[in-house]
Protein backbone atom coordinates (compact mmCIF):
# COMPACT_ATOMS: atom_id res chain seq x y z
CA UNK A 1 0.00 0.00 0.00
CA UNK A 2 2.96 2.04 0.88
CA UNK A 3 4.79 1.33 -1.88
CA UNK A 4 1.45 2.37 -4.43
CA UNK A 5 1.08 5.82 -3.19
CA UNK A 6 4.56 6.60 -3.34
CA UNK A 7 4.42 5.31 -6.84
CA UNK A 8 1.01 7.51 -7.50
CA UNK A 9 2.67 10.51 -5.61
CA UNK A 10 5.61 10.43 -7.63
CA UNK A 11 6.24 13.41 -9.76
CA UNK A 12 6.37 13.95 -13.09
CA UNK A 13 9.92 15.13 -13.26
CA UNK A 14 11.00 11.47 -12.12
CA UNK A 15 10.53 10.61 -15.81
CA UNK A 16 13.22 13.19 -17.00
CA UNK A 17 10.81 15.22 -19.06
CA UNK A 18 12.48 18.32 -20.54
CA UNK A 19 11.03 21.22 -18.38
CA UNK A 20 12.70 24.40 -19.81
CA UNK A 21 13.70 25.26 -22.65
CA UNK A 22 17.69 24.72 -23.70
CA UNK A 23 20.38 26.82 -22.30
CA UNK A 24 20.22 30.42 -23.55
CA UNK A 25 22.20 33.19 -22.45
CA UNK A 26 20.48 36.12 -20.61
CA UNK A 27 20.91 39.57 -21.92
CA UNK A 28 20.30 42.12 -19.45
CA UNK A 29 20.84 46.09 -19.18
CA UNK A 30 21.32 48.29 -16.22
CA UNK A 31 22.33 51.84 -15.66
CA UNK A 32 24.45 52.85 -12.45
CA UNK A 33 26.24 56.07 -11.89
CA UNK A 34 29.60 54.11 -10.84
CA UNK A 35 30.99 50.48 -11.70
CA UNK A 36 33.21 49.14 -10.40
CA UNK A 37 35.23 46.23 -11.67
CA UNK A 38 37.00 43.85 -9.28
CA UNK A 39 35.99 43.29 -6.04
CA UNK A 40 39.21 43.08 -4.20
CA UNK A 41 41.16 44.56 -1.63
CA UNK A 42 40.50 48.35 -3.18
CA UNK A 43 37.47 47.59 -4.88
CA UNK A 44 35.66 46.51 -1.89
CA UNK A 45 36.03 49.72 -0.44
CA UNK A 46 35.64 51.43 -3.57
CA UNK A 47 32.16 50.00 -3.81
CA UNK A 48 31.27 51.02 0.20
CA UNK A 49 32.53 54.45 -0.40
CA UNK A 50 30.44 55.20 -3.22
CA UNK A 51 27.78 53.90 -2.09
CA UNK A 52 27.90 55.05 1.06
CA UNK A 53 28.13 58.66 -0.53
CA UNK A 54 24.72 58.66 -2.33
CA UNK A 55 25.49 57.52 -5.66
CA UNK A 56 24.39 54.12 -7.24
CA UNK A 57 27.05 51.85 -7.10
CA UNK A 58 27.31 48.54 -9.19
CA UNK A 59 30.14 46.20 -8.86
CA UNK A 60 31.24 43.41 -10.77
CA UNK A 61 33.30 40.67 -9.79
CA UNK A 62 34.25 37.45 -11.34
CA UNK A 63 35.10 35.14 -8.92
CA UNK A 64 32.11 34.40 -5.96
CA UNK A 65 33.59 36.21 -3.07
CA UNK A 66 35.31 39.79 -2.21
CA UNK A 67 38.46 40.24 -0.56
CA UNK A 68 40.30 39.54 -3.59
CA UNK A 69 44.34 39.03 -3.00
CA UNK A 70 43.11 39.70 0.70
CA UNK A 71 40.90 36.41 0.71
CA UNK A 72 41.17 34.67 -1.89
CA UNK A 73 44.40 34.80 -2.71
CA UNK A 74 45.38 34.26 1.32
CA UNK A 75 47.00 37.23 1.75
CA UNK A 76 45.06 37.43 5.07
CA UNK A 77 47.49 40.02 7.21
CA UNK A 78 46.78 43.68 5.58
CA UNK A 79 49.24 46.63 6.00
CA UNK A 80 50.71 48.73 6.71
CA UNK A 81 47.96 51.03 8.80
CA UNK A 82 50.57 52.78 10.79
CA UNK A 83 53.73 54.42 10.76
CA UNK A 84 56.47 56.04 13.15
CA UNK A 85 53.72 56.05 15.72
CA UNK A 86 50.81 57.29 13.96
CA UNK A 87 47.63 55.81 11.72
CA UNK A 88 48.18 56.77 8.04
CA UNK A 89 45.48 54.46 6.58
CA UNK A 90 41.94 54.48 8.31
CA UNK A 91 38.63 54.87 6.67
CA UNK A 92 36.38 51.95 5.26
CA UNK A 93 39.59 49.49 5.05
CA UNK A 94 40.06 50.01 8.47
CA UNK A 95 36.67 49.34 9.37
CA UNK A 96 36.49 46.57 8.31
CA UNK A 97 39.78 45.26 8.85
CA UNK A 98 38.62 45.95 12.91
CA UNK A 99 35.42 44.58 12.33
CA UNK A 100 37.43 41.35 11.34
CA UNK A 101 39.47 41.20 14.14
CA UNK A 102 37.17 41.68 16.69
CA UNK A 103 34.82 39.12 15.77
CA UNK A 104 37.49 36.57 15.70
CA UNK A 105 39.01 38.13 18.79
CA UNK A 106 42.41 38.26 16.81
CA UNK A 107 45.04 40.84 18.70
CA UNK A 108 45.83 43.65 17.13
CA UNK A 109 49.25 44.29 17.01
CA UNK A 110 51.25 47.02 19.30
CA UNK A 111 51.74 49.76 17.47
CA UNK A 112 53.40 51.65 19.75
CA UNK A 113 56.06 49.71 19.23
CA UNK A 114 57.89 51.13 15.86
CA UNK A 115 59.51 48.75 13.54
CA UNK A 116 62.93 49.37 13.31
CA UNK A 117 63.59 47.20 10.19
CA UNK A 118 66.10 44.81 12.15
CA UNK A 119 65.07 43.15 15.36
CA UNK A 120 61.43 43.99 14.56
CA UNK A 121 60.37 44.00 11.18
CA UNK A 122 58.09 46.05 9.86
CA UNK A 123 55.67 43.40 8.98
CA UNK A 124 55.02 42.77 12.84
CA UNK A 125 52.56 46.07 11.96
CA UNK A 126 50.02 44.27 9.43
CA UNK A 127 47.07 42.96 11.44
CA UNK A 128 46.21 39.31 10.60
CA UNK A 129 42.54 38.77 9.74
CA UNK A 130 40.60 35.70 9.07
CA UNK A 131 39.92 36.19 5.46
CA UNK A 132 37.02 33.97 5.30
CA UNK A 133 35.26 36.29 7.65
CA UNK A 134 36.63 39.03 6.25
CA UNK A 135 35.23 38.36 3.10
CA UNK A 136 31.69 38.13 4.88
CA UNK A 137 32.18 41.11 6.77
CA UNK A 138 32.70 42.94 3.65
CA UNK A 139 30.07 41.72 1.70
CA UNK A 140 27.46 42.36 4.32
CA UNK A 141 29.09 46.33 4.32
CA UNK A 142 28.35 45.86 0.73
CA UNK A 143 24.71 44.78 0.82
CA UNK A 144 24.05 47.42 3.70
CA UNK A 145 25.35 50.19 1.52
CA UNK A 146 22.94 49.56 -1.02
CA UNK A 147 25.44 48.57 -4.04
CA UNK A 148 24.88 46.30 -6.20
CA UNK A 149 26.83 42.87 -6.40
CA UNK A 150 27.32 40.74 -9.47
CA UNK A 151 29.51 37.70 -9.09
CA UNK A 152 30.87 35.86 -11.56
CA UNK A 153 31.03 38.77 -14.48
CA UNK A 154 33.41 40.27 -16.09
CA UNK A 155 33.73 42.80 -18.72
CA UNK A 156 34.22 41.96 -22.26
CA UNK A 157 33.96 44.99 -24.50
CA UNK A 158 33.91 49.04 -22.73
CA UNK A 159 33.01 51.73 -25.20
CA UNK A 160 32.20 56.01 -23.94
CA UNK A 161 30.22 57.62 -25.75
CA UNK A 162 28.33 61.28 -24.68
CA UNK A 163 29.80 60.95 -21.81
CA UNK A 164 28.71 57.58 -20.22
CA UNK A 165 30.53 53.78 -20.42
CA UNK A 166 28.55 51.43 -21.53
CA UNK A 167 30.36 48.40 -20.63
CA UNK A 168 29.58 44.60 -21.52
CA UNK A 169 29.77 42.13 -19.33
CA UNK A 170 29.53 37.90 -19.64
CA UNK A 171 28.90 35.69 -16.24
CA UNK A 172 27.49 32.57 -15.91
CA UNK A 173 24.10 32.48 -18.29
CA UNK A 174 24.06 35.81 -18.51
CA UNK A 175 25.59 38.63 -20.82
CA UNK A 176 25.07 42.48 -19.30
CA UNK A 177 24.81 45.94 -20.84
CA UNK A 178 25.93 48.27 -17.76
CA UNK A 179 25.63 52.38 -18.33
CA UNK A 180 27.69 54.21 -16.04
CA UNK A 181 28.61 57.70 -15.73
CA UNK A 182 32.21 56.68 -13.76
CA UNK A 183 34.07 53.53 -14.08
CA UNK A 184 36.70 52.23 -11.51
CA UNK A 185 39.54 49.17 -12.84
CA UNK A 186 39.50 47.54 -9.40
CA UNK A 187 40.70 44.63 -10.83
CA UNK A 188 44.03 44.38 -10.36
CA UNK A 189 45.46 44.06 -13.63
CA UNK A 190 43.74 47.37 -14.96
CA UNK A 191 41.52 44.86 -16.90
CA UNK A 192 39.17 47.21 -17.74
CA UNK A 193 41.79 50.34 -18.73
CA UNK A 194 43.15 47.53 -21.19
CA UNK A 195 39.67 46.76 -22.48
CA UNK A 196 39.28 50.42 -23.17
CA UNK A 197 41.79 50.89 -25.25
CA UNK A 198 44.36 52.53 -22.33
CA UNK A 199 47.82 51.70 -22.72
CA UNK A 200 49.42 50.06 -19.80
CA UNK A 201 52.73 49.77 -18.37
CA UNK A 202 54.58 46.25 -17.60
CA UNK A 203 58.08 44.95 -17.50
CA UNK A 204 58.84 41.34 -19.15
CA UNK A 205 60.04 39.75 -15.69
CA UNK A 206 57.54 40.16 -12.96
CA UNK A 207 57.13 38.78 -9.17
CA UNK A 208 56.77 35.61 -8.64
CA UNK A 209 53.11 34.92 -7.54
CA UNK A 210 52.57 32.53 -4.48
CA UNK A 211 50.31 29.77 -3.64
CA UNK A 212 49.35 29.79 -0.22
CA UNK A 213 48.57 26.64 1.74
CA UNK A 214 49.02 25.16 5.76
CA UNK A 215 51.04 21.69 7.24
CA UNK A 216 50.23 19.73 10.07
CA UNK A 217 50.64 16.95 11.51
CA UNK A 218 54.10 17.51 12.81
CA UNK A 219 55.95 18.92 15.98
CA UNK A 220 58.84 20.54 14.38
CA UNK A 221 60.54 21.35 18.24
CA UNK A 222 60.87 17.26 17.93
CA UNK A 223 62.09 16.61 14.25
CA UNK A 224 65.78 15.28 14.23
CA UNK A 225 67.08 18.22 11.64
CA UNK A 226 70.09 16.28 10.73
CA UNK A 227 68.07 13.52 9.16
CA UNK A 228 65.85 16.58 7.33
CA UNK A 229 67.86 18.35 3.98
CA UNK A 230 68.30 21.58 5.31
CA UNK A 231 66.61 23.34 2.17
CA UNK A 232 62.75 21.83 4.00
CA UNK A 233 63.97 23.35 7.88
CA UNK A 234 62.50 27.01 7.10
CA UNK A 235 59.46 25.71 5.36
CA UNK A 236 59.08 23.25 8.41
CA UNK A 237 59.34 25.98 10.59
CA UNK A 238 55.89 27.47 9.09
CA UNK A 239 57.72 30.36 8.41
CA UNK A 240 56.81 32.95 10.27
CA UNK A 241 54.50 31.21 12.62
CA UNK A 242 56.64 29.03 15.35
CA UNK A 243 60.23 30.48 14.47
CA UNK A 244 62.19 31.34 17.33
CA UNK A 245 62.58 35.23 16.59
CA UNK A 246 58.82 35.56 16.18
CA UNK A 247 58.32 33.85 19.32
CA UNK A 248 60.68 36.26 21.36
CA UNK A 249 59.25 39.20 19.28
CA UNK A 250 55.91 38.03 20.20
CA UNK A 251 56.54 37.81 24.17
CA UNK A 252 59.16 40.67 24.74
CA UNK A 253 57.11 43.08 22.29
CA UNK A 254 53.21 42.47 23.10
CA UNK A 255 53.02 41.68 19.45
CA UNK A 256 50.16 38.51 18.51
CA UNK A 257 51.48 35.43 17.16
CA UNK A 258 51.54 35.66 13.29
CA UNK A 259 49.19 32.82 11.54
CA UNK A 260 50.70 29.86 9.86
CA UNK A 261 52.21 31.23 6.35
CA UNK A 262 53.59 28.48 4.01
CA UNK A 263 53.16 29.02 0.00
CA UNK A 264 55.08 28.28 -2.83
CA UNK A 265 56.53 30.41 -5.43
CA UNK A 266 54.85 30.51 -8.95
CA UNK A 267 57.54 31.99 -11.11
CA UNK A 268 55.37 33.85 -13.91
CA UNK A 269 52.25 33.31 -12.38
CA UNK A 270 49.90 35.97 -13.73
CA UNK A 271 46.04 36.71 -13.20
CA UNK A 272 44.99 39.10 -16.24
CA UNK A 273 43.15 36.15 -18.15
CA UNK A 274 41.03 33.13 -17.20
CA UNK A 275 43.78 31.25 -18.95
CA UNK A 276 46.85 32.61 -17.37
CA UNK A 277 45.65 32.65 -13.94
CA UNK A 278 44.33 28.22 -14.68
CA UNK A 279 47.94 27.99 -15.65
CA UNK A 280 49.11 29.24 -12.47
CA UNK A 281 47.07 27.56 -10.44
CA UNK A 282 47.96 24.46 -12.27
CA UNK A 283 51.48 25.24 -11.19
CA UNK A 284 50.72 25.89 -7.77
CA UNK A 285 48.78 23.22 -7.34
CA UNK A 286 51.45 20.50 -8.47
CA UNK A 287 53.72 22.06 -6.31
CA UNK A 288 52.39 22.00 -3.78
CA UNK A 289 51.13 17.90 -4.27
CA UNK A 290 54.82 17.26 -4.89
CA UNK A 291 55.98 19.21 -1.59
CA UNK A 292 53.39 17.27 0.85
CA UNK A 293 54.68 13.79 -1.44
CA UNK A 294 58.22 14.92 -0.67
CA UNK A 295 57.82 16.26 3.14
CA UNK A 296 56.08 12.70 3.64
CA UNK A 297 59.42 10.97 2.89
CA UNK A 298 61.18 12.90 6.05
CA UNK A 299 61.24 10.85 9.56
CA UNK A 300 58.68 12.57 11.33
CA UNK A 301 56.86 13.81 8.55
CA UNK A 302 54.93 10.47 8.34
CA UNK A 303 51.72 12.16 9.08
CA UNK A 304 52.05 15.66 7.57
CA UNK A 305 49.13 16.93 6.81
CA UNK A 306 47.72 19.53 4.13
CA UNK A 307 45.30 21.98 6.85
CA UNK A 308 44.47 24.45 3.78
CA UNK A 309 45.35 25.57 0.97
CA UNK A 310 43.80 29.05 -1.08
CA UNK A 311 41.36 28.41 -4.18
CA UNK A 312 43.77 30.40 -6.10
CA UNK A 313 47.56 31.02 -6.62
CA UNK A 314 48.06 34.87 -5.32
CA UNK A 315 49.41 37.15 -7.65
CA UNK A 316 52.06 40.02 -7.20
CA UNK A 317 52.41 42.07 -10.37
CA UNK A 318 51.10 42.11 -13.68
CA UNK A 319 49.92 45.47 -15.43
CA UNK A 320 49.77 48.87 -14.38
CA UNK A 321 48.30 51.86 -16.01
CA UNK A 322 50.40 54.53 -17.34
CA UNK A 323 48.60 57.46 -15.66
CA UNK A 324 48.35 61.51 -15.62
CA UNK A 325 51.25 61.12 -13.15
CA UNK A 326 53.68 58.13 -12.79
CA UNK A 327 54.99 57.76 -9.00
CA UNK A 328 58.49 57.00 -9.26
CA UNK A 329 60.71 54.95 -6.44
CA UNK A 330 62.43 58.48 -5.44
CA UNK A 331 58.88 60.19 -5.11
CA UNK A 332 58.04 56.96 -2.54
CA UNK A 333 61.78 56.75 -0.75
CA UNK A 334 61.37 61.07 -0.25
CA UNK A 335 57.68 60.87 0.87
CA UNK A 336 57.09 63.40 -1.17
CA UNK A 337 53.78 65.42 -0.89
CA UNK A 338 51.33 66.14 -3.78
CA UNK A 339 48.79 69.32 -4.08
CA UNK A 340 46.21 66.51 -4.93
CA UNK A 341 47.93 63.74 -2.44
CA UNK A 342 44.37 61.44 -1.35
CA UNK A 343 46.35 58.76 0.83
CA UNK A 344 49.26 57.30 2.75
CA UNK A 345 51.64 54.17 1.71
CA UNK A 346 54.07 52.75 3.88
CA UNK A 347 55.88 49.85 3.31
CA UNK A 348 59.70 49.25 2.35
CA UNK A 349 60.33 48.73 -1.68
CA UNK A 350 59.73 45.14 -1.71
CA UNK A 351 60.92 43.66 -5.36
CA UNK A 352 61.00 39.31 -5.12
CA UNK A 353 62.84 38.19 -7.61
CA UNK A 354 62.82 35.31 -9.45
CA UNK A 355 65.69 33.19 -8.18
CA UNK A 356 66.97 35.96 -6.21
CA UNK A 357 66.43 37.23 -2.71
CA UNK A 358 63.84 39.58 -2.21
CA UNK A 359 65.00 43.22 -2.89
CA UNK A 360 64.29 45.81 -0.13
CA UNK A 361 65.03 49.07 0.91
CA UNK A 362 63.27 50.15 3.86
CA UNK A 363 62.45 53.95 4.14
CA UNK A 364 64.05 56.68 6.47
CA UNK A 365 62.80 57.50 9.74
CA UNK A 366 59.66 59.60 9.70
CA UNK A 367 58.86 59.13 5.35
CA UNK A 368 55.76 58.22 4.05
CA UNK A 369 54.39 57.86 0.66
CA UNK A 370 51.57 59.50 -0.48
CA UNK A 371 49.49 58.79 -3.22
CA UNK A 372 48.22 61.48 -5.76
CA UNK A 373 44.64 61.50 -7.47
CA UNK A 374 46.58 61.83 -11.27
CA UNK A 375 48.23 58.53 -10.63
CA UNK A 376 44.83 56.66 -10.31
CA UNK A 377 43.20 58.57 -13.94
CA UNK A 378 44.61 56.70 -17.23
CA UNK A 379 46.02 59.47 -19.81
CA UNK A 380 43.62 60.96 -21.95
CA UNK A 381 40.49 59.23 -20.82
CA UNK A 382 37.60 60.70 -19.09
CA UNK A 383 35.42 59.47 -16.23
CA UNK A 384 38.13 56.96 -15.78
CA UNK A 385 39.58 56.09 -12.34
CA UNK A 386 42.17 52.74 -11.31
CA UNK A 387 42.65 52.16 -8.10
CA UNK A 388 44.88 49.32 -5.92
CA UNK A 389 48.34 47.44 -7.35
CA UNK A 390 47.45 48.79 -10.83
CA UNK A 391 48.19 52.38 -10.32
CA UNK A 392 50.53 54.54 -12.40
CA UNK A 393 54.07 54.04 -10.89
CA UNK A 394 57.43 52.70 -11.97
CA UNK A 395 58.33 49.39 -11.00
CA UNK A 396 60.14 50.00 -8.10
CA UNK A 397 57.30 52.59 -6.44
CA UNK A 398 54.79 50.05 -7.36
CA UNK A 399 56.81 46.71 -5.44
CA UNK A 400 55.67 48.71 -2.09
CA UNK A 401 52.82 51.03 -3.23
CA UNK A 402 50.93 47.33 -4.39
CA UNK A 403 50.60 46.47 -0.36
CA UNK A 404 46.46 46.31 1.15
CA UNK A 405 46.63 49.49 3.16
CA UNK A 406 47.82 51.34 0.30
CA UNK A 407 44.94 49.54 -1.85
CA UNK A 408 42.80 50.19 0.50
CA UNK A 409 43.45 54.16 0.82
CA UNK A 410 43.67 54.57 -2.90
CA UNK A 411 40.05 52.49 -3.13
CA UNK A 412 38.44 55.24 -0.89
CA UNK A 413 40.41 57.86 -2.31
CA UNK A 414 39.15 57.14 -6.29
CA UNK A 415 35.71 56.24 -5.20
CA UNK A 416 35.22 59.69 -3.69
CA UNK A 417 36.75 61.31 -6.93
CA UNK A 418 34.31 59.51 -8.84
CA UNK A 419 31.49 60.40 -6.50
CA UNK A 420 32.14 64.25 -6.80
CA UNK A 421 32.77 63.80 -10.67
CA UNK A 422 29.14 62.27 -10.59
CA UNK A 423 27.82 65.45 -8.82
CA UNK A 424 29.31 68.12 -10.19
CA UNK A 425 29.10 66.40 -13.88
CA UNK A 426 32.94 66.62 -14.54
CA UNK A 427 35.92 63.94 -15.52
CA UNK A 428 38.03 62.96 -11.74
CA UNK A 429 40.80 64.87 -12.72
CA UNK A 430 38.44 68.27 -12.70
CA UNK A 431 36.91 67.54 -9.31
CA UNK A 432 37.60 70.64 -6.63
CA UNK A 433 40.45 69.00 -4.81
CA UNK A 434 39.10 70.74 -1.06
CA UNK A 435 35.93 69.02 -1.88
CA UNK A 436 37.46 65.69 -2.54
CA UNK A 437 39.83 65.73 0.19
CA UNK A 438 36.67 67.25 3.06
CA UNK A 439 34.34 64.24 1.61
CA UNK A 440 37.15 61.44 2.21
CA UNK A 441 37.63 62.90 5.62
CA UNK A 442 34.13 62.80 6.33
CA UNK A 443 34.44 59.05 5.87
CA UNK A 444 37.32 58.32 7.94
CA UNK A 445 40.22 58.81 5.27
CA UNK A 446 43.51 60.35 6.18
CA UNK A 447 44.50 62.76 4.00
CA UNK A 448 47.87 63.84 3.58
CA UNK A 449 48.78 67.79 4.05
CA UNK A 450 47.03 70.23 6.06
C1 LIG B 1 51.87 36.36 -2.23
C2 LIG B 1 51.61 37.79 -1.89
C3 LIG B 1 52.05 38.28 -0.66
C4 LIG B 1 51.77 39.59 -0.32
N1 LIG B 1 52.13 40.04 0.93
C5 LIG B 1 51.59 41.19 1.38
C6 LIG B 1 51.74 41.57 2.73
O1 LIG B 1 52.44 40.91 3.49
N2 LIG B 1 51.09 42.69 3.16
C7 LIG B 1 50.32 43.44 2.33
O2 LIG B 1 49.70 44.40 2.78
N3 LIG B 1 50.23 43.15 1.01
C8 LIG B 1 50.82 42.03 0.54
N4 LIG B 1 50.70 41.69 -0.77
C9 LIG B 1 50.16 42.66 -1.74
C10 LIG B 1 48.67 42.80 -1.71
O3 LIG B 1 48.05 41.69 -1.12
C11 LIG B 1 48.08 43.02 -3.11
O4 LIG B 1 48.91 43.80 -3.91
C12 LIG B 1 46.74 43.71 -2.98
O5 LIG B 1 45.89 42.91 -2.17
C13 LIG B 1 46.13 43.97 -4.35
O6 LIG B 1 44.87 44.55 -4.18
P1 LIG B 1 44.00 44.92 -5.46
O7 LIG B 1 42.71 45.45 -4.96
O8 LIG B 1 44.81 45.74 -6.39
O9 LIG B 1 43.78 43.52 -6.20
P2 LIG B 1 43.05 42.23 -5.67
O10 LIG B 1 42.90 42.21 -4.19
O11 LIG B 1 43.75 41.08 -6.30
O12 LIG B 1 41.59 42.37 -6.27
C14 LIG B 1 41.30 42.29 -7.63
C15 LIG B 1 39.89 41.72 -7.76
O13 LIG B 1 39.44 41.91 -9.08
C16 LIG B 1 38.85 40.71 -9.55
N5 LIG B 1 39.04 40.70 -11.00
C17 LIG B 1 40.20 40.56 -11.68
N6 LIG B 1 39.97 40.65 -12.99
C18 LIG B 1 38.64 40.85 -13.15
C19 LIG B 1 37.81 41.01 -14.26
N7 LIG B 1 38.30 40.97 -15.51
N8 LIG B 1 36.48 41.18 -14.06
C20 LIG B 1 35.96 41.21 -12.81
N9 LIG B 1 36.71 41.06 -11.70
C21 LIG B 1 38.04 40.90 -11.88
C22 LIG B 1 39.63 39.62 -8.83
O14 LIG B 1 38.88 38.42 -8.79
C23 LIG B 1 39.83 40.24 -7.46
O15 LIG B 1 38.75 39.99 -6.60
C24 LIG B 1 51.03 40.41 -1.20
C25 LIG B 1 50.63 39.93 -2.44
C26 LIG B 1 50.91 38.63 -2.79
C27 LIG B 1 50.43 38.11 -4.11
Amino acid sequence: MGALSVGLAAPQVSKGDVLASPFQVDKKRIETDILIVGGGTAGVVAAIQAARAGVRTTLIESGSQLGGTTTTGGVSFPGIFHAWGKQIVGGIGWELVMEAVKLNDDILPNFSIIPNNTTIRHWRHQVTVNGALYALIAEEKCVESGLRIHYYESPTAITFEKGKWTVTTVGKGISREIICNQLIDCSGNAAAASIAGFPLLREEDTQPGSFIFRLGGYNFDSLDLTKIPREYHNRLRQNMLIGDEVKVESSVNNFPPTVPYNYVYVHGADSSTAELHTEANLTGRSELLSLIRKLRTFPGCEKLKLIHAQPETAVRETFRIDGLYQLTHEDYVSGKVFEDSLSYSFYPIDLHRNGESIYQEFLKEGVVATIPLRALIPKNSRNFLVAGRCLSSDRLANSALRVQASCMGMGQAAAAAAVLAVRHQVTPADVPLKELKSLLREHGGIVPGA
